[in-house]
């Protein structure tokens, strides 16, 4: 399975490895495996061996062997591929052999054919082939761990043995592997940020940088990009390369999603990278962002792992546990700075959600990123009561309620004095363990992205700005949760925000801020629904009202009277497309007639994967595919993409990058009113709708397609194909449908 991923791939997890505070076993393996790659791809050995001490023994824990020392001889394959089994299950005892040696004197042992032909000769008999070179070097991190031999040069190498270079060469890896082989056997064992650095620069080949002054710093860039984003993407930019373009410093340049959200928020392009250890980093942010930093330096004094240190001497003795009613010590000092730690930390990292899940033993914290739940912090299981009483308190619930689940939001500036200004939704459900907590990040200082920015084609984007102009009337978005509906929709609002016109909001939750609107929060359990928040926006006149979304007939009536009585209305709905939106509608018992009258427009949406532009690869549709592109664009077909397998570094090994929404636009018009009245089919509706040149999503998807945005996989895997003949007998052809608007 190993070998499927690509190195870029591997790297990439690799750098992720280094940052998590308990590797697993898989994470050792890929270590070894990157390192093994490394050595043999520099140094063209035919042969390597990786030894790490474990106990009193020395274990085989990766063998390479070169398909040229069989290439002569195919039946000699499998005799290799079973000698290396066997090896891997071995141990040696300690001090034996010249692996011994090098680790009991940690000091490199370096043959050539001249000097030591007995030895040559031994190797010869211990490995089965004949050994004309040799270099074995000690892994050194705090004490000797390992060793790693490799054995002859490559027929095709530029020198016959190794050289003098060659032993400084496997030295250096040897050097900056070591500590983190350490990290591996050892998880008590800390590898310092620096020594992570040099890794990782050495792995990626950006060049290193340990002190402030090896870099000019551009004030005016870090100014302007801000301390939130530098904070949140943990990318400090230093010099502007062009316009569009600047240098930075990254602990780990290969986190690619965190660069793309970089140029997304600022639209600067990381040119160049350096990399730099984390203190540095924070070193650096603290210098150029004095006020918020110097209030944060209290807090910030004591890092993730002192903490949990911390927490273990209080917790971790057993003595106090959450089952004893009485305590639950939510004001101590290291609990409320865990809490703040855990929700910073979170934040930082980029993470959309914190899960903190008592197990039997103890309590696990990780943090949602890109999707995807990654392990952070296993606390003591007695501090488990103390933390999700000291979140209660946050969130204002009860503290004594620990059988029923409670939910709650935590206004987090209320507790830091860090200039981090989020809010936390908090869900707390009782598990067999205890307590479990689930919070979301909701990000304030998120924007909404301009309206060219989401996808729109540019006749759908025409048509939706002339929509959204309008005095007043109906602005529907629909389609399933993370279609990006509130995206469009404030994005939509940003553009139309003007001083001279009154904005109000009512959200639930609050996801993105624009200034100069008014947004409301809603809170159902004290019967601030969307229905009220409409009510009382209704007798504060103003022009244009989000209700975060239509689910109930109260709210939906209140909508169409508002969008009938002067008011621009935009709101939200969960359904699969526009058409359908109608029924949804005269479902929660709403007239027709009022339908028509208040609707300007139903967009569906969702939310495409793009196919990563650097390593997509070109082909020519045949068959049902071309069949497919033929309906969906009046008879277009032509070369297209599909995503690459392996991928490549931009896209961290999954041929997809970013997404991009798809559009299906139902304006109103005679003919749509005249159907809606007569309480018409949804498949009636669509073809009126297509008729007068709505593009349904599929369509839009295949013009993404065509357009080279995405693939014809990930288009079909959002949106499936149009039945064109639904109900209708003869199709109706698309040209004629077209010009008889
Ligand atoms: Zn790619």
């Amino acid at each position: 399975m190993a070998a499927n991923i690509s190195s870029a791939l591997r790297k990439t997890l690799l750098l992720k490895v280094i940052s998590k505070p308990q590797p697993s076993r898989e994470d050792v393996s890929s270590v070894i495996e990157l390192t093994a790659g490394k050595v043999v791809e520099a140094l063209q050995a035919q042969s390597m061996t990786l030894y790490l001490v474990e106990g009193n023994q020395i274990a085989f824990k990766h063998i390479y062997y070169s398909p040229t020392l069989w290439e002569d001889q195919p039946g000699r394959e499998s005799e290799f591929e079973t000698k290396r089994n066997q090896l891997l299950e071995l141990k040696l005892p300690l001090h034996t052999g010249i692996v011994g040696q090098v680790i009991d004197n940690s000091e490199p042992v370096f043959f050539n054919p001249a000097e030591n032909a007995e030895g040559m000769h031994n190797l010869s008999r211990e490995t089965g082939f004949e050994v004309t070179s040799m270099l074995t070097v000690p892994l050194r991190a705090n004490k000797t761990i390992g060793a790693i031999q490799v054995l002859n040069k490559e027929p095709f190498a530029d020198s016959s043995e190794f050289t003098r270079d060659d032993l400084k060469l496997l030295e250096e890896v040897a050097e900056y592997s070591a500590p983190l082989f350490q990290r591996m056997l050892d998880p008590r064992f800390q590898v310092d940020d620096r020594e992570t650095a040099k890794f990782i620069a050495r792995y990626t080949g950006c060049p290193l940088i340990t002190q402030e002054d090896e870099i000019d710093i551009d004030e005016k860039v870090v100014e302007v990009v801000g301390d939130s984003v530098i904070r949140r993407e943990g990318i400090f930019p230093y010099k502007r390369l062009s316009p569009t373009s600047v240098a930075a410093l990254m602990t780990n340049p290969l986190d690619y999603p965190r660069r793309e959200s970089f140029s997304t928020t600022t639209e600067l392009h990381v040119e160049e990278v350096q990399v730099c250890p984390a203190s540095l980093f924070d070193k650096l942010v603290k210098m150029h962002f004095a006020e918020s930093g110097q209030a944060a330096e209290l807090e910030q004094s004591s890092d993730m792992s002192e903490l949990t240190e911390v927490i273990g001497e209080e917790f971790g003795s057993g003595e106090k546990t959450m089952d004893d009613g009485e305590f639950t010590d939510e004001e101590s000092a290291p609990v409320i700075q865990l809490a703040n730690r855990i929700v910073e930390d979170a934040y930082i990292s980029g993470a959309s959600d914190i899960h903190i899940e008592p197990q039997e033993n103890d309590l696990l914290v990780r943090y949602r990123v890109d999707g995807v739940c990654l392990e952070k912090l296993r606390l003591p299981k007695a501090v488990s009561g103390a933390l999700s009483a000291r979140l209660k308190v946050m969130s204002n619930l009860d503290i004594a309620e620990k059988r029923l689940p409670q939910d709650g939001r935590i206004v987090f500036k209320h507790f830091t004095k860090k200039n981090i200004d989020i809010d936390l939704r908090v869900a707390i459900g009782p598990m067999n363990f205890g307590e479990k907590i689930v919070m979301r990040i909701l990000d304030k200082s998120k924007a909404a992205l301009p309206i060219t920015a989401l996808g729109f084609s540019e006749e759908n984007l025409q048509r939706y700005r002339k929509i959204i102009e309008q005095p007043y009337g109906m602005i529907l978005h629909c389609g399933p949760t993370g279609s990006g509906k509130s995206m469009t929709l404030f994005s939509a609002l940003r553009e139309i925000a003007s001083p001279d016109l009154n904005v109000q909001t009512a959200e639930d939750p609050i996801e993105y801020t624009i200034p100069g609107i008014n947004q409301m929060q809603m809170h159902r359990q004290i019967g601030l629904t969307f229905a009220n928040a409409l009510r009382c926006y209704l007798r504060m006149d103003p022009d244009v009202i989000l209700v975060g979304e239509i689910r109930d007939e109260e709210t939906a009536g209140i909508a169409v009277e508002a969008a009938l009585t002067g008011h621009l209305l935009l709101s939200t709905l969960h359904t699969n497309d526009a058409p359908s939106t109608i029924a949804r509608f005269t479902d929660m018992g709403i007239e027709p007639f009022m339908i028509s009258a208040s609707m300007l427009v139903v967009c569906a949406q969702r939310l495409m994967r793009r196919v990563c532009k650097n390593c997509r690869v070109e082909y020519e549709p045949t068959g049902n595919e071309k069949e497919i592109l033929q309906r969906a664009l009046d008879g277009w077909s032509g070369p297209v993409f599909s995503a690459n397998e392996d991928g490549c570094p931009t896209c961290g090994g999954l041929g997809y990058k970013g997404r991009v929404g798809i559009h299906e636009l139902m304006e109103n018009n005679e003919d749509l009113t005249k159907a809606i009245n007569a309480r018409a089919e949804t498949a009636d509706l669509k073809r009126i709708a297509m008729r007068s040149g709505m593009k349904t999503l599929h369509q839009d998807s295949m013009l993404k397609v065509k357009e080279h945005i995405t693939t014809i996989i990930e288009a079909l895997s959002n949106v499936p194909p149009d039945m064109f003949g639904l109900g209708g007998g003869e199709e109706q052809p698309l040209e004629v449908a077209a010009s008889s608007r």
